[in-house]
Formats: structure tokens, C-alpha cells, sequence
């Protein structure tokens, strides 16, 4: 008789990246994105990416209703901590996560002198809530790389 195991059953879920706690204010929140942790060789734009010369982050919000938030255009050099995940400034207070690592690590891949992406923040207004955040970010990078 067959007795294996599925490795993977429905609790298999990936790890949410872990967001400090309730985040009031988005300016606030942005701003932190560059400074949030100490650097270490995995996580500089040369560590992750050493392909990459320079690159440029720019993030746009807009709430479900349509309205544009104050955008941001980050600049990344070799030594600077580079990530493409940010906290979601909308009503779900911080706890959804946008996370644009796969399409922008593929995109860097391919040496793509620019890629963009999008999403929608799905997690609840507030624990156990149908509605969700709804909240949109355009997220767009441009990047230099080193000579081949
Ligand atoms: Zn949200």
C-alpha cells in the first residue's frame, strides 16, 4: 500500500515579510524603506545584483479611489541595501506587503534597461474583514549596468 506524503499541503504558505507593527503615517513609512535595516553583503544592490551598476526605484500609490498619493523615486548605488518590497500605506495600516522581487529580478536578468509592475494590496481593512485595502502601487525601475 502507497503511505507517502505530499511535501507541500494547503499551510505550506510562504512567509510574510515581517512589518514591524501598524504603520500610521506614510511619509513616515517610505522613509524608513532606505534606512530599516543594517547592511550586509547579501542585501547591497552589488551583493544581489552584481550586474548592476546604478539603479533607480520610482513608486506610485493610488487608493481605490483613484486618488494619486505623493510618489517616490529612490536612487540605489553598489553599496546601498536594495530590496523591491514596500509596506502598503494604505487601510489595511501597513500590514500588506507589496513585493516586486520576481518581477524585477527576472527583468535584471535579461538586462532590461527598465521594467515595471503592479499591484493591488489584497489583505483585509482590518482582521477578519471581506473588504479589502484595494490599495495600488505602480512600481518602475530603471537601471545601469556594468559593461559585459
Ligand atoms: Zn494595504
Amino acid at each position: 500500500m502507497f503511505r507517502g506524503v505530499l511535501p507541500i499541503g494547503p499551510r505550506f504558505r510562504k512567509k510574510r515579510r515581517g512589518v514591524a507593527g501598524p504603520n500610521k503615517n506614510q511619509k513616515k513609512v517610505l522613509s524608513n524603506l532606505r534606512a530599516a535595516r543594517p547592511t550586509s553583503e547579501g542585501e547591497t544592490l552589488a551583493g544581489k545584483f552584481p550586474a548592476v551598476e546604478s539603479l533607480t526605484l520610482r513608486l506610485d500609490f493610488t487608493t481605490p479611489q483613484r486618488q494619486a498619493l505623493d510618489g517616490e523615486t529612490k536612487a540605489f548605488g553598489p553599496s546601498d541595501a536594495c530590496d523591491f518590497t514596500a509596506p502598503c500605506p494604505g487601510r489595511c495600516g501597513g500590514y500588506g506587503v507589496f513585493d516586486f522581487t520576481p518581477a524585477f529580478t527576472s527583468a535584471i536578468a535579461r538586462r532590461e534597461a527598465s521594467a515595471e509592475a503592479h499591484g493591488t494590496c489584497q489583505q483585509p481593512i482590518f482582521a477578519g474583514s471581506p473588504e479589502g485595502c484595494g490599495m495600488q502601487l505602480a512600481c518602475r525601475i530603471a537601471v545601469v549596468y556594468r559593461p559585459e
